[in-house]
């Protein structure tokens, strides 16, 4: 079984806490490691997690604000130091290249890393991955934003059982699974009859928007949902005003899209204590609830 689960670097909104480093997140899920939103302190977040920089396939930015990218001025050279042998691809928001070309050359350092560039132009554009597929959508922010999905297809499970019953066994196996049929005995055995339908994961990160349609569009059917809750409901209307989500929000996005496990993360820091977050959440949404901590590992709850 390949290793689906996040890594938490930061969850602070704006700046920094003692408690709080800047936002980040690391998505393990399968051949990719992809790095969301690094924060300023990203780079030395990760030396306290089992995640290198050259285990990084791709980097995703949601937007240009500093708790969002800060992170990889130190981190692009940190790929080229450890001469990280494959390209990392690289997407944003493709009306802040300006703000990418600066951080990724904010300082001199020795360039040897190939970073694969590959801008989100528009609503909805999809990335093809091996694992599945990764899709932007634009979220509510007062400057570009773009939200992530990662989808994985629709597959089949095979019932050892049925096969045992039908007398098909060892390679054979694989061959009714790639045809759809085998012939066995004169009789012909489709894939329908020896399997049941496998729904592919889903991982989502929804950072820094007001509710849309690219939120639910986002969040629909997730295995895993990591969603800003910057504020909590007694900050509603300031939330609304500047572009973000309270925890109750959050939570009911995740009961009315199907989400199983939940990850309210990016808080405010005028808030002390995150139990607020997690009682307040809890009145919308009964499902699997993780109110996140910097360096916390979440897995990716396993298939139905
Ligand atoms: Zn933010």
């Amino acid at each position: 079984m390949s290793m689906r689960e996040l890594v938490v670097l930061g969850t602070a909104s704006q700046t920094p806490t003692r408690r709080r480093n800047h936002n980040g997140y690391v998505l393990r899920w399968d051949d990719e490691v992809i790095l969301f939103d690094p924060g300023e302190g990203s780079q030395r977040q990760l030396l306290h997690t089992t995640v290198t920089a050259t285990d990084l396939t791709r980097i995703c930015v949601t937007h240009f604000h500093g708790d969002h990218c800060l992170g990889l001025p130190g981190t692009i050279q940190r790929l080229s130091l450890d001469r990280v042998p494959h390209p990392v691809a690289v997407h944003f928001p493709a009306s802040g290249a300006e703000y990418f070309a600066r951080l990724r050359h904010a300082s001199a350092f020795h360039e040897t890393a190939e970073l694969a560039v590959e801008p989100i132009h528009a609503d909805g554009q999809r990335i093809p991955l091996r694992c599945g597929t990764l899709e932007a959508r634009r979220l509510h922010h007062p400057i570009e934003t773009y939200g992530y999905r990662l989808v994985e297809p629709d597959g089949v499970r095979m019932l050892p059982a049925r096969l045992t019953a039908y007398g098909i066994t060892g390679p054979a196996v694989g061959e009714l699974s790639r045809l759809g049929h085998l012939d066995v005995d004169g009789r012909r055995v489709t894939r329908d009859e020896v399997s049941e339908p496998r729904p592919g994961q889903r991982f989502a990160l929804v950072m820094d928007t007001g509710l849309c349609d690219g939120v639910y569009a986002l969040a629909e059917a997730a295995d895993l949902l990591v969603i800003e809750a910057t504020f909590l409901n007694s900050e509603a209307a300031l939330a609304a005003e500047v572009g973000h989500l309270t925890a109750a929000q959050a939570a009911r996005v995740a009961t009315e899209s199907g989400v199983r496990r939940l990850v309210l993360t990016h808080f405010s820091q005028r808030y002390a204590d995150p139990t607020r977050f997690v009682d307040e959440a809890r009145e919308h949404f009964t499902g699997d609830l993780v109110v996140a901590e910097d360096l916390a590992t979440v897995p990716v709850p396993p298939r139905r």
